[in-house]
């Protein structure tokens, strides 16, 4: 079997293209301009990079984008005065704080102060909260992401075995949870899980979220399940010369493509459906502030 391949790059520009009717509409017929306010604290390159392509595509959704740059050394309180000032900001409808912060500051405490409504990340407690709860909550892009790309591919994902590898916050969890809302039977395995093979041979639906360059082998996959690769790994590439580099995924990508029945490649799956969900949640805070009805499929 090849697999289909899940295109995210084109399936983002799809979500890019739905927030900005969503936008238009919300200028032409309410008069409100949705806003995304982003905080950068110090010159982490990587974060830099980031904070420029989230400001540009915002703009070019045709929301307003405002970017705060502090210093690397700038007091926690001075940042917190910052969050209090854009939570009271009725411009402001998405606050996102670019992680990671600068180490003398409490990550926890200042994703916490950011008002929940405008929680574009879905980071604080309180939408963690809901979430798990199966409340209405500003849900993390990049779980966000990979479940629509799911549900474009199969419709209902009621019933499927699911095995989301690797529990961090900001991805295994809620996507733990997002695939248990579509009343998936869900495993989360981590670095303890026994027979990890085992456990990701009886899936249905593949989630992986690591951080190791490929080490999802394809005889690891059922025959025809959907593997989302997560992972960004940039490993050294010599035969494109020395010195040179290029990303890869979780999953080794040739093996599982022969497994799968769909797959998302590394670059070009859930990496550009990450900041094509933030602009989606922004919209969707934008729509929930003023009462407004939900842009539809754009959130959970
Ligand atoms: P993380 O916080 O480092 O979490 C990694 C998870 O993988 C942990 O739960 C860890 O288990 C588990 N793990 C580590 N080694 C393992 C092993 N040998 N077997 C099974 N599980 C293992 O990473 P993250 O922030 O979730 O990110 C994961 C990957 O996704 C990274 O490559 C990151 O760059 C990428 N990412 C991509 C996007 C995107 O937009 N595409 C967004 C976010 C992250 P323990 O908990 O037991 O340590």
């Amino acid at each position: 079997m090849t697999a289909t391949v899940i295109d995210g790059k084109a399936f983002a520009a799809r979500v890019r293209e739905k927030v900005g009717g969503h936008v238009a509409r919300l200028k032409q017929e309410h008069g409100i301009t949705p806003g995304l306010a982003v905080v950068l604290v110090g010159e982490d390159p990587a974060s830099q990079v980031y904070v420029r392509s989230k400001g540009k595509m915002t703009v070019e959704v045709g929301m307003n984008s405002y970017e705060h740059k502090l210093d690397v050394d700038t007091a926690e309180a001075d940042l917190l005065a910052l969050i209090d000032t854009l939570n009271n900001d009725p411009a402001v409808h998405g606050i996102l704080v670019q992680l990671p912060l600068p180490k003398h500051m409490n990550e926890d405490l200042v994703i916490n102060a950011i008002d929940p409504a405008k929680d574009v990340d879905g980071f604080h407690i309180s939408n963690v909260g809901l979430l798990g709860t199966g409340q209405k909550s500003m849900v993390p892009c990049t779980p966000l992401g990979c479940l629509m790309m799911l549900r474009d591919h199969h419709g209902s994902l009621s019933g499927m075995d699911a095995v989301v590898i690797g529990r961090s916050n900001i991805v295994g969890k809620p996507m733990a949870q997002l695939l248990l809302g579509e009343s998936c039977t869900v495993t989360i395995a981590h670095s303890r899980t026994k027979d990890l093979a085992d456990v990701v041979r009886r899936a249905d639906i593949v989630v992986a979220a690591v951080g190791r360059p490929e080490m999802v082998p394809g005889d690891w996959i059922k025959k025809g399940a959907t593997v989302i690769d997560v992972g960004i790994n940039r490993i050294d590439a010599p035969e494109k010369g020395e010195g040179k580099t290029r990303l890869v995924g979780d999953c080794h990508y040739d093996s599982c493509a022969e497994k799968a029945g769909a797959i998302t490649p590394v670059p070009g799956g859930v990496g550009p459906m990450t900041i094509a969900c933030l602009l989606a949640n922004t919209v969707t805070a934008c729509s929930r502030a003023n009462g407004l009805p939900e842009p539809e499929g754009l959130t959970v």
